[in-house]
């Protein structure tokens, strides 16, 4: 299979600024080193109608282009399945029936590490299975042996993090991120993954998951966000940060693309401009404060 990198967005609303940044770079780091490039939609969760019409259109309009068809995580049910009962195979899961609050109450506790499963379901016995298997339906965990994993990131260099006692399937029988991710990546030759680096927390997690799994673990790269005048993460809320909404303040897509272009320090213009300077070495590694058309 030969190598690709990908993007990967959630059709939960319009791709912003942000997204759209991440997605050029995501192009420019697989395009650069002689990569395919495929787009996946992550429509587990959140997923809204028209949103991903949308979201692809905006994609070519600023010149991300892709190989193949779009594959979407709903039709590839029977594929995490199997990677699943790969893992229940290995006795390397087990059932959890906690509620969100359960859990927070039990990972405020003093020394718990944080944003880690404090593994209250861990080691129920017998008849305490079948009585919790009678009042709600159970999530499906990873039982992690390791209580954090190193990764190398193109970007950030070496990043230790926590690794939990994940959610594989979710109690309403959804399967987790992090899961269909590691799998889907692997199934589809990505062997890069360049992403917003709010992601990077996630990526410990993933790569022992892949490691589980005999999955090859790809080169990261986690990209500098784009960020509101406040230092929080542009949102729908911060005025006109999609293409839609700067269309109707007179900006097309094709002054978009070489404003975010230009944020990263490449040649405006169309993106195949951009890859014969591109390195990942050169990048910003700050994010970028988004200066805000409607006001600027
Ligand atoms: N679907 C995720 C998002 O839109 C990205 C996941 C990934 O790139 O691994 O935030």
């Amino acid at each position: 299979m030969t190598s690709a990198g990908r993007f990967a967005p959630s059709p939960s609303g319009e791709l912003h600024v942000g997204n759209l940044r991440t997605a050029i770079l995501a192009w420019l780091f697989a395009r650069s080193t002689g990569r395919k490039f495929l787009l996946r939609v992550e429509d587990l969760d959140r997923a809204r109608a028209g949103t991903e019409a949308v979201q692809l259109r905006d994609l070519s309009a600023i010149g991300v282009t892709w190989d193949g068809d779009v594959v979407r995580q709903t039709e590839r049910g029977a594929v995490y399945d199997r990677a699943i009962a790969r893992l229940e195979d290995a006795g390397l899961t087990y059932e959890c029936f906690c509620t969100r609050r359960e859990i927070q109450e039990a990972a405020s506790a003093p020394h718990a590490p944080q944003g880690a499963y404090p593994g209250t379901c861990r080691n129920l016995d017998r008849a305490e299975l079948e009585f919790r298997r009678s009042t709600r339906p159970a999530a499906l965990r990873l039982r992690a042996d390791v209580a954090e994993f190193t990764v190398h990131d193109a970007l950030h260099g070496e990043f230790t993090g926590v690794v939990d006692d994940l959610v594989l399937r979710r109690n309403d029988g959804v399967t987790a991120y992090n899961l269909a991710v590691v799998v889907d990546d692997a199934a589809q030759g990505i062997d890069q993954v360049v992403r917003g680096e709010d992601l990077l927390p996630s990526t410990p997690r993933q790569a022992y998951l892949a490691s589980l799994l005999s999955i090859p673990v790809p080169e990261y790269a986690h990209v500098p966000l784009v960020v509101n005048r406040d230092g929080a993460r542009l949102a729908k809320r911060d005025g006109a940060v999609t293409l839609a909404d700067l269309a109707a303040t007179g900006m097309d897509a094709a002054r978009v693309r070489d404003l975010l272009l230009t944020s990263l320090g490449l040649t405006p213009g169309p993106l195949a401009n951009a890859l014969a300077a591109f390195s990942p070495a050169a990048l910003p590694r700050e994010p970028w404060v988004w200066p805000g058309m409607a006001d600027a």
